[in-house]
This record gives structure tokens, C-alpha cells and sequence, in this order.
């Protein structure tokens, strides 16, 4: 049997952890082959200062920018079976920056002995599907040595992410924008701004968490503008909520309530599609970034041909932990450990999750929601219990300390749901630390003074 891995992100590297640790336990495990487009794993955490197209030319994957931390606990997303006290040798603080989650994601899968199953600066341009055989046939592109390759496999699982496609809306005057527009997928370096006047459009992560690199890094002001709801954070000074834009003329913005602003930049941080391109009509995924994802039994089996996987596919506040979930359970799927209900009940079971999200509103229930999903998906497979209700109360403490203030929320901490470890503070207010370099991060107190 062979399986066909699409990515090598924090998902499709939880699958290759997945086969791996059942092959450490002596089972016969499929061969595993990963295809990935970049030519390193770690998927967005990978940091990429390109912007638009990549060295072979295919649209550039990253989404992160520099000084990037994260932007929710780790206690969050922290790996049962590999804990942050195993990987770094102590306990950190709780909202690590992006290389330093980098190095996390890479260390288990170095210590798992993965990396000779992907290939590396491999795009997958096209699946399809033959019921005659049963088999999938992938078809990719070497960008290294620009050549292609066409192989088939038994199961397709695909990893490749929904952060990458930028969304983007259009506002009358646009293309006669005297300043510079940019989706937040583009956007790299927050001193690029400093002195400048911002205007984002979006209220989401990409909104609160640019507006805030911009203002820790120097920008004069910060506008957001709304179409449903302001953030409602109690915002520094140079830091206003406005109804939705109408238009531009030159750099002035108008805005729905009739007020204006003149701008030097618009950023726009409104969201990412769900993008397939390599995946025809009958096999691609179409939902919108929300918890239960059209279409996915368990929030992972494709219910129109079940030999076909999708990995974090929903919208997130559990990130790796959920991911390792899933890949255990579709793991179990293809090694026929766990079995497959008809199609009826596959698709009567997206249509309930679907409908008990829909039946609530709160972010706190939608915590809890996700973290039913996870512990649902965990009692099924080998893959460690852990306290996810210690992970929610995580993500609970988190919103408190944001409404609380929005500019040092990150200076706090939280207990491990995997070791029961209190992190200790970070060594400089985020506000304040201007490096996010690893070598920073991991200095103690004493050395940082
Ligand atoms: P990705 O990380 O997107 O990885 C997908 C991989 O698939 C990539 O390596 C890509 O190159 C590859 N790929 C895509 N198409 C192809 C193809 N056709 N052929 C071959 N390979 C392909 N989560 C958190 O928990 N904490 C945070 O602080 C946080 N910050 C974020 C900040 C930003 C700006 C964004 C956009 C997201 C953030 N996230 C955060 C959420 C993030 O989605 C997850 O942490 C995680 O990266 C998702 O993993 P993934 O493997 O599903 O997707
Ligand atoms: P998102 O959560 O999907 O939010 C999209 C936003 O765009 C919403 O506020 C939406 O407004 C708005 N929008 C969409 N179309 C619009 C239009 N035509 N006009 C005006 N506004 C429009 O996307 P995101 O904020 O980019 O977040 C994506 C992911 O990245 C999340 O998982 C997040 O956690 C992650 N992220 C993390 C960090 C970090 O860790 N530091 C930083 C950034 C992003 P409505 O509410 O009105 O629909
Ligand atoms: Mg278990």
C-alpha cells in the first residue's frame, strides 16, 4: 500500500509522525511518500521573505512576517506525545516567536526520522482518481531540477494548509491609491511603516496582531475599519476603530459614517481561501474557514470517495495538537484499525457538527466545542490522552488577558496541559523585546539584564 502526503507543514508532518511512531511499535506501516513544494518542512512556520511567486516560480507559501510571535498560549497547541520542557531541556514563557515554534515543530520530527520520506521543492500539480484500479494518480513538479513525475497511490491526504490564498475585496478607488495596498499574506517587515498612517481593513488575528506589530515597530497611527464589529480592545492612543470603508480618492479614506483619514498604506487582513488548484471538481474540499468543515467525516474523511483525506481544514484555536489528532485517527483509517460508517452516516455526521456549531456563538463555547473534537479524536487512537480541558482554560485565561490589555497580553503565563509546568515570564515585555531571534528568547533573566 502507499500513501500520498500533500505538505510538510505542522500537518503533514503529524502524519508522518503518526505512520512512524505506529512502525516504532512494530506494525507494517504503508510505504509514505510527502511531497512538498518548499525546500524545508515547517509549512507557514517556515519563514519566506518572499512575497508573490518563489524561487520555481509557484505562488509563495508564506504568510508569516518577521517579529512574528505567537499569537495564542502554546499550553495550546503543545504536542502530547513531545512536550516544550523534553524539546528545550526547561520551561519557556507562552507565547514563543515564530522561530522559536520552528524549531519545536522540527526537533520531534528530526528525532522521528522522517525527513527521507518527502521531497522537497515538489509541487503537486494534479490528482486524479481512477475507479477502474482504486488508485490515485499524483503528478509533480521537481522545481530543483524541473521535471515531472507521475505516481500512484492507494490514499491522498491532503495537508497543504488554507492560509496562503489571499482574499481579496475591492473598494472603489483602488487602482488610483496614491500609497501602497497589500493583502496580509504580503505583508513582511512591520518597520517598513514606522512614522507612517495605517489603515486595515478586517477585524480578525491578521488585523490585531499587524496593527499591533506596526504600532510596536513605529507607525503614527492605526485605523481600523469594521464591516460588522469593532474589536473593542482598549487600543493605545494612535489607535482607532471606524465603520466600514466606502472609498479612496488620492490617500483619503472615507469611511461609512462619513468621516475621512488620510492614509499612507491600506492593509488588507481580510482572511484566506480555502484553494486547491492541483484537485479536480470531485475531490476538492469547498467550505469556509469555520469548525466543521463541509464535506469531512470526523473533520477529515472526504465522505465522496473516503479514501481521501484532508488535514486541518478548520478554522483553529487547537493548531498542533488537533493536527496529530486527526493524522492518528486517518492513520488508524488506512491501517484498517478503525472502520468507515456507509456514506449516509458520513454525511449525516458533517450536517450534526455543522449544526451544533451553528447553535452557538461565543468564542468560550467554541473553545469547548474544538476541544470535544480533539479529546473525540484522541479516545479513538494510541495517540497520549492529555488535559484538554487544562488547554482550554489556557485559551480562556488568554481572552481575559486580552480584554484585559491588548498590548501585554503575551507577558503571561500558563500551566502545560502535556507536564503541568507553570511557564515563567518572559525575560522583556513583549512590548519591549524587539529581537525574536531563538538566542533571545532562551536567554534566562540574569543574562538578558
Ligand atoms: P501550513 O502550515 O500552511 O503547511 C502546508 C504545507 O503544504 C506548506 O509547507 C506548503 O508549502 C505545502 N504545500 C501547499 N501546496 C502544496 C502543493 N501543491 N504541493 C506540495 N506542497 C504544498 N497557529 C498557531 O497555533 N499559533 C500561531 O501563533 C499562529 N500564527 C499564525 C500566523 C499567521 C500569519 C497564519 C496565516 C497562521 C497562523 N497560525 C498559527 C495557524 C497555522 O495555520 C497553523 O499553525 C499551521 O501552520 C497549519 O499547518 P498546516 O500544515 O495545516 O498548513
Ligand atoms: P480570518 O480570521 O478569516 O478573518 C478575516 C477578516 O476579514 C474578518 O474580520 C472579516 O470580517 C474580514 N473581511 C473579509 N472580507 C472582507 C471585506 N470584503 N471587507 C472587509 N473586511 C472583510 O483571517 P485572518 O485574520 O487572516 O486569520 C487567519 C489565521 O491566521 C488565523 O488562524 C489566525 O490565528 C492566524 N494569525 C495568527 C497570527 C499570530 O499568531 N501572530 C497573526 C495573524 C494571523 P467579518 O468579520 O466582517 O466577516
Ligand atoms: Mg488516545
Amino acid at each position: 500500500m502507499r500513501v500520498c502526503v500533500i505538505g510538510a507543514g505542522p500537518s503533514g508532518l503529524a502524519q508522518l509522525r503518526a505512520f512512524q511512531s505506529a512502525a516504532a511499535q512494530g506494525a507494517a506501516i504503508p510505504e509514505t511518500v510527502c511531497y512538498e513544494k518548499q525546500p524545508d518542512w515547517g509549512g507557514l512556520w517556515r519563514y519566506d521573505w518572499r512575497t508573490g511567486v518563489d524561487e520555481y516560480a509557484n505562488p509563495v507559501h508564506g504568510s508569516m512576517y518577521r517579529y512574528l510571535w505567537s499569537n495564542g498560549p502554546k499550553e495550546g497547541l503543545e504536542f502530547a506525545d513531545y512536550s516544550f520542557d523534553q524539546h528545550f531541556g526547561k520551561p519557556i514563557a507562552s507565547y514563543p516567536p515564530r522561530a522559536v515554534l520552528f524549531d519545536y515543530i522540527e526537533g520531534r520530527v528530526k528525532k522521528a526520522g522522517v525527513r527521507d520520506w518527502i521531497r522537497f521543492s515538489t509541487v503537486v500539480r494534479d490528482v486524479t482518481y481512477d475507479a477502474g484500479t482504486g488508485l490515485f494518480t499524483v503528478i509533480a513538479r521537481n522545481g530543483e531540477t524541473d521535471t515531472e513525475s507521475s505516481e500512484t497511490f492507494d490514499h491522498v491526504i491532503v495537508a497543504s494548509g488554507h492560509f496562503s490564498f489571499p482574499n481579496v475585496p475591492y473598494y472603489p478607488g483602488f487602482e488610483s491609491f496614491n500609497g501602497r495596498i497589500l493583502h496580509a499574506h504580503d505583508f513582511r517587515d512591520a518597520r517598513e511603516f514606522e512614522g507612517r498612517d495605517i489603515l486595515i481593513l478586517g477585524t480578525s488575528y491578521s488585523a490585531e496582531d499587524i496593527g499591533s506589530q506596526c504600532w510596536k515597530y513605529g507607525a503614527k497611527s492605526i485605523t481600523v475599519a469594521h464591516r460588522t464589529a469593532p474589536m473593542g480592545y482598549d487600543w493605545p492612543d494612535d489607535w482607532r476603530e471606524v465603520p466600514a470603508l466606502e472609498k479612496v480618492e488620492g490617500k483619503t479614506a472615507t469611511f461609512r459614517d462619513g468621516t475621512e483619514k488620510v492614509v499612507d498604506a491600506i492593509i488588507l487582513c481580510t482572511g484566506y481561501k480555502h484553494h486547491f488548484p492541483f484537485l479536480p471538481d470531485d475531490l476538492r474540499l469547498k467550505t469556509a474557514n469555520r469548525l466543521a468543515t463541509t464535506d469531512l467525516y470526523k473533520g477529515v474523511v472526504w465522505t465522496k470517495n473516503p479514501r481521501l483525506f484532508y488535514l486541518g481544514m478548520q478554522d483553529q484555536w487547537f493548531t498542533f495538537n488537533m493536527f496529530d489528532a486527526q493524522a492518528w485517527w486517518v492513520r488508524d483509517v488506512i491501517m484498517g484499525r478503525i472502520a468507515l460508517p456507509d456514506a449516509a452516516a458520513m454525511e449525516a455526521d458533517w450536517q450534526k457538527r455543522q449544526a451544533d456549531e451553528d447553535a452557538f456563538d461565543s468564542d468560550h463555547d467554541a473553545i469547548v466545542y474544538q476541544g470535544d473534537y480533539v479529546k473525540e479524536l484522541i479516545a479513538e487512537t494510541d495517540y497520549p490522552s492529555f488535559d484538554v480541558d487544562g488547554a482550554n482554560e489556557a485559551f480562556f485565561q488568554w481572552k481575559k488577558h486580552k480584554k484585559k490589555a491588548i498590548m501585554s497580553f503575551r507577558d503571561n503565563g500558563y500551566v502545560s496541559p502535556i507536564t503541568g509546568t507553570m511557564a515563567p515570564p518572559h525575560h522583556t515585555p513583549w512590548r519591549h523585546a524587539m529581537d525574536d531571534s531563538l538566542a533571545s528568547y532562551l536567554q534566562s533573566s540574569e543574562a538578558a539584564e
